[in-house]
Parts: structure tokens; C-alpha cells; sequence
């Protein structure tokens, strides 16, 4: 674990992640993370909704192109509907920014969420 980065995300953005993730369960849900990138922390501010095209379908459909060109997005999050909290080989490849949050089924609470950085090594997560 890379236990010199923590990641600093409101309790409102959790819970906004949960509740999503549940209710489109078995879909996929992803958003980008917008937020400000520090030496040894990455504050999370805002949930943003990708292209509704993709919606639903899966983090690896996530197109690059219709990715909005904005230095403030600094991550991605989306659901494991399989209850995995590990990354998979496609979420490796198709990392965009800095961080990727993963929250896995059932969705009840933080311990059903991990952070990663773009390598895939667990970050710290910090609900503030
Ligand atoms: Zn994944």
C-alpha cells in the first residue's frame, strides 16, 4: 500500500457513490472525480456524470474521447457489481487520471470502497 498519498473525500460524495452504485446494481456506475491533486494528498470536491451514453455499461466503455478535457478531474469511480474490491486488468488499462475508486456490491459502507492509484496500488481513503 502506498501510504504516502491519502485521498480526502466528503462524506456526501460516499454516499452519493453507495446509493448510486445500489440502485443501478447489476449495472456498472462510473463518475469522474474532480478535485485537487497535492504531493501527498488528493482532495476530492465534486462527482461528476460521464457522457450518458456510456452509463451503466461498464468502465472499460468509457471512451477517451468524449472525456471532458479538464485538468480538475483528477480520477475516475465505478462499481463492482461482482463485490470485487480488486482491480481488474481492464481497469488498469483504461485509468484515467490519478486515482480510481472502486466500490463493490453490497455498497453498505466505506468498508465496501477502495482507492487506487493509476498503477494500481491501494491509496489511503479519508472521508472528511
Ligand atoms: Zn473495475
Amino acid at each position: 500500500m502506498n501510504r504516502a498519498i491519502e485521498v480526502l473525500v466528503p462524506k456526501e460524495i460516499i454516499q452519493m457513490i453507495l446509493e448510486s452504485a445500489k440502485s443501478l446494481h447489476p449495472k456498472e456506475t462510473i463518475f469522474l472525480l474532480r478535485g485537487k491533486a497535492r504531493k501527498d494528498k488528493i482532495i476530492i470536491s465534486e462527482i461528476v456524470i460521464p457522457p450518458s451514453a456510456t452509463y451503466g455499461k461498464g468502465f472499460a466503455s468509457l471512451p477517451m474521447f468524449m472525456m471532458p478535457i479538464d485538468f480538475s478531474i483528477v480520477g475516475t469511480s465505478h462499481s463492482h457489481p461482482s463485490g470485487s474490491l480488486a482491480l481488474s486488468v481492464e481497469d488498469l488499462n483504461h485509468a484515467l487520471g490519478k486515482i480510481m475508486l472502486v466500490a463493490a456490491y453490497p455498497y453498505n459502507s466505506v468498508e465496501c470502497l477502495a482507492v487506487y492509484d493509476r498503477r494500481g496500488e491501494k491509496l489511503k481513503l479519508r472521508v472528511t
